[in-house]
C-alpha cells in the first residue's frame, strides 16, 4: 500500500510527505542522530585513512566535489524499521546521498590510476561517475558526448530508432 502522507514519528498523525515538523512539537531538527555533512566528512576521512591516502583531511572536499552533488531525492529521511539501529519510535535515519558517496569512495580506492584519471576527466566535463565499472562508465561518457553533440531531442529519436530496428531484427 502506498500512502501520500508521512506519519509523525511522535504522535502518529498524518503529515504531508517531506514534513519537517508537527503541531505536537516534533521537529526533524530536534531529533538526535540526524546525519549531517559533518558526520559524512568524518566518515570519508576514516575511509581515506584506511585506504592509506596521505593527508585524508585535505582530500575530503576534493572527493565530495568529484561526485554529483546531493540531489533532491537524496536528502536524509526517516524510515520506519524493525530490528537494530532504530530510535524509540521505531525510526531510523537513511541518507541516500551519503550512501552513494561512501559506496563510490570504496570503489574509487580500488580503481587503477588510469581509471581514476578517467573519472576525473569526465568530472571536468560534468559527467559524474556513480561507482560503475569503468568500461560501463566509458559507455556512459560516450553516449553523453553524443547526446550533447546532437541534442537531447535528436538523441532520443535516434535511440527509439535503434530500438525499433532491434525489434525488426528479432
Ligand atoms: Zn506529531
Amino acid at each position: 500500500m502506498t500512502t501520500k502522507t508521512f506519519e509523525c514519528p511522535k504522535c502518529r498523525i498524518d503529515l504531508k510527505i517531506g514534513a519537517t515538523e508537527c503541531p505536537c512539537g516534533w521537529s526533524v531538527n530536534k531529533i538526535a542522530g540526524r546525519p549531517s555533512i559533518a558526520s559524512l566528512r568524518a566518515e570519508i576521512v576514516d575511509v581515506l585513512r584506511m585506504g592509506n591516502v596521505k593527508d585524508p583531511d585535505k582530500h575530503v572536499e576534493w572527493f565530495i566535489d568529484l561526485l554529483e552533488p546531493e540531489r533532491k531525492d537524496e536528502h536524509p529521511k526517516q524510515v520506519q524499521v524493525v530490528g537494530n539501529g532504530r530510535d524509540d519510535n521505531g525510526y531510523r535515519w537513511v541518507w541516500p546521498y551519503a550512501l552513494r558517496v561512501k559506496g563510490c569512495l570504496l570503489k574509487y580506492l580500488t580503481l587503477s590510476n588510469d581509471d581514476k584519471k578517467i573519472v576525473m576527466a569526465a568530472r571536468a566535463d560534468n559527467i559524474f561517475w556513480r561507482g560503475d565499472d569503468i568500461k560501463l562508465f566509458m559507455d556512459v561518457v560516450e553516449e553523453t558526448m553524443i547526446m550533447r553533440e546532437i541534442g537531447v531531442t535528436a538523441y532520443r529519436k535516434q535511440c527509439l530508432g535503434k530500438m525499433k530496428n532491434l525489434k525488426i531484427g528479432v
